[in-house]
């Protein structure tokens, strides 16, 4: 049992010791002194609460009512304060504000003056000692031995500094391997880095990747055990009392737990197309005329991962794994739109389906991966709309291989001055049949033929997708598309109308201010809508 006046000691050290290691040794060394009973209440004190996060309790109190005189006789231990703090939380019923009042005074006339200001500022929740969770979580694994990324860990699972503090003082740090994801203690949700290529995700993620449709809505985190739901947003708010419809959906068509599932919630319109993003966020912050808001803004629910299925943690299982585990929590139901690809052109014709539908692009997720909670890295990539321009043929090359016979590899030009300037070649994009009329359309055009390269007027406009433009040694244009791909033959379009070099220097100059850091909604770069974006929607998942 420790005297509260020792916390006290510690607090006035602290604030006045201004080094981070100094306020770490402190705490480290006053920790290890205690009970090891002690050491969850203690964290809690010292991080400006009465009681733990995960405890529901609270006070109900405005601050320290002030006390006529000190009481002498026993003197005040630490597991007296939170006996005392109990009492007061406790108190309900008719009066309970007189009541809580009462039992804050009666702890209030049992400390001293220096103990009564360290008892306002845990109950006004600010210590102004200068000590950090960080700091704190730094003292633990001095005060353990234990590893700090361990601590880390384990205070992301359980929500709790003070769980893990009593943990450690209880079972060291062994008793840190026990600790697991567990239902309504949200986890930090997995992000994505930007790519721009499927050649180098396909690289990195070990020549197969599995794809998914990105959804523009927002990120929600879905807890179930028994009859219980909660919901949680990418920033960790509980929106449960916002989503009755989700919470019902999650009651009767998901399994029933405890799971934990990962997703893209998407606002409808009433005729069920998806609605932007701030009006879904009005739905999120929505607590009264809730069933209103239901009706008038249906969701669809897109979910992609699942962390803990049947209470069994999966998060460092690998992502095949846990989708496996996703797919049969929802039945088949309820799941993004994915595909595993092998090749660049599998991913950009997926790509291309999910554009055509109106989503934002996809993401790659490699299958080996485990789940990083809060984590952002090269297990997940985010593939936005690629860009297009209107190019013009003006040269193909004879086709080999499959495509012998054809004019199957097209260079590319865009306008410059009164002539043509090369930016690139492509082979991608058409389909067999497009690539017969092609060849024949080419022919009636051409000008010279070295027995490879067939020069053509240019006359045929095609929309080209790519990735990326780069600087080119080779090209005289000085610019090169990498990646490109013909996104659709444009009939429609005269080559006078097409891209010039001036549109896309500028384009390439514009990449480097998006480029990486992500531009925010509204300003991203798309020069033209994808096709079918004005009947976006689709069916999947609605509720
Ligand atoms: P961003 O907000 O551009 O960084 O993109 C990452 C976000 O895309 C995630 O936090 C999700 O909200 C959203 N998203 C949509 N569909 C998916 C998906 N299939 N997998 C992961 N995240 C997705």
């Amino acid at each position: 049992m420790t005297p509260f006046a020792d916390f006290v000691a510690l607090c006035r050290r602290l604030s006045t010791t201004p080094g981070r290691l100094d306020k770490r040794r402190l705490t480290a060394t006053f920790l290890g002194s205690l009970d090891p009973a002690e050491v969850g209440t203690a964290v809690a004190f010292l991080t400006g609460r009465p009681f733990p996060p995960s405890d529901p309790r609270v006070l109900g109190v405005r601050g320290l009512p002030g006390a006529e005189g000190h009481e002498g006789g026993q003197p005040l231990m630490i597991d007296d304060v939170l006996a005392a703090f109990a009492a007061v939380a406790d108190a309900t019923g008719s009066g309970s504000r007189r009541g809580r009042e009462q039992r804050l005074r009666a702890l209030a006339r049992r400390a001293s003056d220096d103990q009564r200001e360290i008892l306002a500022r845990i109950i006004g929740g600010e210590m102004r000692t200068g000590v950090s969770e960080g700091v704190v979580l730094e003292a633990l694994a001095e005060m353990a031995g234990a590893d700090l990324s361990a601590i880390r860990r384990a205070a992301l699972f359980l929500g709790d500094l003070s769980a893990v503090a009593a943990l450690l003082a209880r079972g060291g740090a062994e008793a840190l391997a026990s600790v697991r994801p567990r239902p309504f203690v949200p986890l930090l949700p997995m992000l994505a880095e930007i790519a721009t290529d499927f050649a180098e995700v396909l690289a990195v993620h070990g020549g197969r990747t599995a794809l998914e449709f990105k959804y523009d809505g927002a990120r929600i985190q879905l807890h179930r055990d028994g009859e219980r739901v909660g919901i949680w947003t990418r920033r960790l708010s509980d929106v449960t009392r916002s989503l009755p419809d989700v919470v019902a959906l999650a009651r009767r068509d998901l399994g029933s737990g405890p799971f934990i599932v990962d997703g893209e919630v998407v606002a409808l319109d009433a005729a069920g197309r998806p609605l932007p993003f701030q009006e879904l966020m009005r739905r999120f912050r929505r607590i009264h005329d809730v069933e209103a808001a239901v009706a008038e803004m249906p969701l669809a629910l897109h979910l992609f991962d699942c962390l803990v299925a049947h209470g069994e943690p999966l998060i460092d299982r690998p992502y095949a794994e846990r989708w496996d585990a996703l797919a049969r929590l929802t039945r088949g139901r309820f799941l993004a739109e994915r595909r595993i690809v092998t090749t660049g052109d599998e991913a950009l014709e997926f790509r291309a389906r999910a554009l055509a539908e109106g989503h934002e692009g996809v993401m790659a997720k490699d299958l080996a991966s485990a789940y990083e909670p809060g984590g952002r890295g090269k297990r997940w990539f985010k593939l936005k709309a690629a860009e297009t321009i209107d190019c013009v043929i003006i040269a193909a090359d004879r086709g080999s291989g499959r495509r012998i016979g054809w004019l199957s590899n097209y260079h590319l030009a865009v306008r410059d001055g009164d002539g043509f300037a090369d930016v690139g070649k492509t082979f991608k994009g058409l389909t067999d049949a497009e690539f017969a009329a092609m060849t024949d359309r080419l022919w009636t055009l051409a000008v010279a033929d070295d027995g490879y390269t067939v020069r053509v007027t240019p006359e045929v406009v095609v929309e080209v997708e790519y990735n990326e433009i780069q600087k080119s040694p080779t090209y005289p244009s000085g610019l090169a598309l990498r990646f490109a791909r013909i996104a659709r033959i444009r009939e429609d379009k005269a080559p006078g109308q097409a891209t010039t070099l001036e549109e896309l220097t500028a384009l390439y100059e514009r990449q480097f201010a998006t480029k990486g850091r992500g531009a925010p909604r509204g300003s991203r770069v798309r020069l033209r809508t994808p096709p079918g974006a004005a009947e976006r929607g689709g069916a999947a998942g609605g509720m």
